[in-house]
């Protein structure tokens, strides 16, 4: 098994121990300690590779990587390519493998990362590249935000058909004690307005919000996580 951001190693350990697992790596995205505060417990007696983001020192990190770079798990027959996906942090990365992508803080379900060390501009382009992807790539972020990111989605866009029938879907999964993710890239291009700073109704929503009509998708971008920071 490979963990992706093991911010506590004690859930890690349980898991492994339940299911007879052996852990082959490590794969972080960011330097933020809920994402890495598990790692040098886990590579405490293992030797194992702990990728993570080349652009920064991270503490038990031994497999730097940048853009292009690839992630070979052979245990796991898994293959996966590194994406710069700087925004969230100035050096986030995210992990590729055909049909599973590993973000981290970029692309929640129906929200995105706040502006931690990145700009509005970076985080832009690092959604619009991840909106990009296969429509049916399952969408593995690190936190259960989606509940919370759905009322404010409500308000940014307040017609949106598709959200409120993932709304319904994530509440039931919520109220069975089962997570909403992976999300899938459809999903989050038809639900989530961060992916959605070119439709109308986002738009005038913006407007409506800061009295100010934005005048491209970056400028509704940068509108629209200001509003949701205070949200
Ligand atoms: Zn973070």
């Amino acid at each position: 098994m490979a963990a992706v951001d093991p911010g506590d190693a004690a859930v890690v350990e349980r898991y492994l121990s339940e299911q007879g697992l052996r852990l082959v790596a490590i794969l972080i995205t960011h330097h933020h300690p809920d994402h890495v505060g598990g790692v040098l417990e886990l590579v405490a007696g293992r030797d194992i590779p702990v990728y993570g983001p080349a652009a920064e020192a991270i503490d038990g990190v031994n497999r730097p990587v940048a853009e292009g770079d690839a992630v070979d798990l052979p245990e796991l027959g898994a293959r996966f390519a590194t994406l710069e996906v700087p925004g969230h942090t100035r050096t986030h990365v995210a992990y590729l493998a055909p049909g599973v992508l590993f973000c981290g803080d970029t692309l929640f379900s129906a929200g995105c990362g706040r502006l931690l060390g990145g700009t509005a501009p970076q985080l832009h382009d690092s959604l619009r590249r991840l909106a990009e992807l296969p429509a049916d790539t399952a969408v593995y972020c690190t936190h259960e935000y989606t509940l919370a990111n759905l009322a404010f989605a409500r308000a940014a866009e307040p017609g949106n058909p598709a959200r409120d029938a993932w709304q319904a879907e994530c509440e039931a999964l919520r109220a069975a004690g089962r997570p909403t993710l992976p999300s899938r890239i459809g999903r989050e291009r038809e639900v989530n307005p961060f992916l959605r700073t070119a439709e109308p109704g986002v738009i005038e929503a913006v407007a409506a919000h800061t009295g100010t009509r934005p005048a491209d998708s970056l400028a509704c971008f940068t509108a629209l996580r200001a509003w949701k920071d205070v949200f």
